[in-house]
């Protein structure tokens, strides 16, 4: 098994992790509406996922 070869100090680590959860955030648009909206989610904009309604539309 990989065994690291030297200990990572406190700080080291913390910055190492500053980085990671800014690089990971990311929305997707609607293609429906154009609209920003969560990855992998409806849109609350219009109700459509993956070209189809989903949510009853909000009339
Ligand atoms: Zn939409």
């Amino acid at each position: 098994m990989a065994l690291p070869k030297t200990r990572i100090s406190r700080a080291r680590g913390r910055k190492r992790r500053t980085h990671y959860k800014a690089a990971n955030v990311s929305y997707g648009s609607c293609p429906q509406c154009g609209q920003t909206k969560m990855p992998h989610r409806a849109c609350p904009n219009c109700g459509y996922y993956r070209g189809r309604p989903v949510i009853s539309a909000t009339e």
